[in-house]
């Protein structure tokens, strides 16, 4: 067998993409800290949720909902390309959910949060979920002015999800490792995705869930000290 080629890389700026352009990332955070400053002013935790394709997020987020509805005023803005499936799929949990839809673009802004804020009466409301699109890179880039922020995986995309992605892990609060019922079906370490959440976040909080059925959703809960 040949030696495996030499890597091509990216240079910095080379891929143009325009959310790599500083100005706009710039652009994105002074929006960010103006959405943070109004959630604060009334009294509104924000909770980003990231996490790539088919993790379960909105899944855990219908399960989180149900634990703490009681407990809090809660809505959800749910960030999808074109649909509002999640969106639906949450309200019937009878909070407000409010879809942001992306077209073509795979993350959520500071400015689209903007948007959906407006929609709500904040003064309703105590929490507030932000579903991302399924994507482990970019969303990185794009603070949207909440509080914490939660990663969510599943053993189903492999046992390389974290090492791979280590950005999105770096300036998180918790990671879910979801879909645990399956983690022996796929060959994969649960123990060791969480040395690695660990080993590039070490004040990252580790809980590993069975969304569908509920398992571990307390976990969660307590990580993000609801
Ligand atoms: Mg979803
Ligand atoms: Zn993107």
């Amino acid at each position: 067998m040949s030696p495996l080629k030499e890597v091509v890389k990216a240079e910095e700026g080379e891929i143009y993409d325009i959310e790599l352009e500083e100005d706009l990332l710039r652009a994105n955070e002074e929006l960010a800290a103006k959405n943070r400053e109004l959630l604060k002013k009334h009294n509104v935790m924000a909770i980003d949720v990231m996490g790539s394709i088919g993790s379960g997020k909105t899944t855990l987020i219908e399960k989180l909902v149900r634990a703490l509805k009681k407990k809090y005023r809660i809505a959800v803005f749910k960030g999808d390309l074109t649909t509002t499936i999640d969106a639906e799929l949450i309200e019937r949990h009878g909070v407000e959910a409010v879809p942001i839809n992306t077209g073509k673009e795979c993350h959520l802004d500071a400015n689209l949060v903007r948007k959906a804020l407006q929609k709500i009466n904040l003064e309703d409301i105590n929490l507030l979920f932000i579903e991302n699109v399924g994507n482990l890179i970019c969303p990185a880039d794009f603070p949207l002015g909440s509080e914490k922020r939660i990663v969510v995986i599943s053993v189903t995309e492999g046992p390389y999800m974290i090492v791979k992605h280590p950005f999105i892990f770096m300036n998180a609060d918790v990671v879910v490792i979801n879909k645990k019922d399956l983690a022996q079906a796929m060959g994969v370490d649960i123990e060791k995705l969480k040395a690695d959440a660990k080993e590039i976040n070490p004040n990252i909080k580790v809980a590993v869930t069975n969304a569908r059925t509920g398992e571990g959703v307390k976990e969660v809960i307590d990580a993000l000290g609801l």
